[in-house]
């Protein structure tokens, strides 16, 4: 089960928006796992229509139930026709209106995949490596002796020296 907030913040210590339509995010947690995530509100920025964008956006997001200070009446009538319950006179930080969780699952924020670090930039090597052409195999450092006088580990072909990157 899903439950959403709506909030101009972005986590459990922030307080619930009175105004589900112009609130600028939902907080979305997943009561199963505890992991709650942030999504803007399309209404937030809406000249019109804005309580009816953040209600098909709920929807969208499949929360079953809505926690919020107050919705109009568009904005109820969209979260209704699906079955979405709304808890309006709420206020507050959000926290203190989650239910109980199951012990194993403490609300935290969604793991989102972290970017793979960053590398150091290769640097060349000036003085080449081993290269073997019919296999691929490199040398991993010079072995102060000229490759054509050594064997590749994979294949036994003849190695060539070769520069760059
Ligand atoms: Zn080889």
């Amino acid at each position: 089960m899903k439950i959403a907030f709506s909030t101009q913040g972005s986590s459990l210590e922030d307080p619930i928006e009175p105004a589900l339509g112009r609130c600028r995010n939902f907080l979305i947690v997943d009561l199963a796992s505890g992991a709650f995530r942030v999504e803007p509100n399309p209404g937030a920025k809406a000249s019109g229509g804005a309580g009816v964008r953040a209600a098909e956006a709920l929807v969208a997001a499949g929360v079953e139930r809505v926690i919020t200070g107050s919705a109009g009446p568009n904005a109820k009538a969209v979260l209704e026709a699906v079955g979405i319950a709304i808890e309006e006179g709420r206020r507050g930080a959000i926290r203190d209106h989650l239910p109980a969780f199951p012990a194993h699952a403490a609300p935290a924020a969604e793991k989102v995949a972290a970017s793979p670090a960053l590398s150091p930039p290769s640097r060349p090597n000036p003085a080449g490596w081993c290269f073997c052409e019919r296999c691929g195999y490199r040398s991993e450092e010079d072995q102060g002796l000229p490759c054509f006088k050594l064997r590749c580990p994979g294949c036994g072909s003849t190695l060539e020296r070769r520069f760059g990157g």
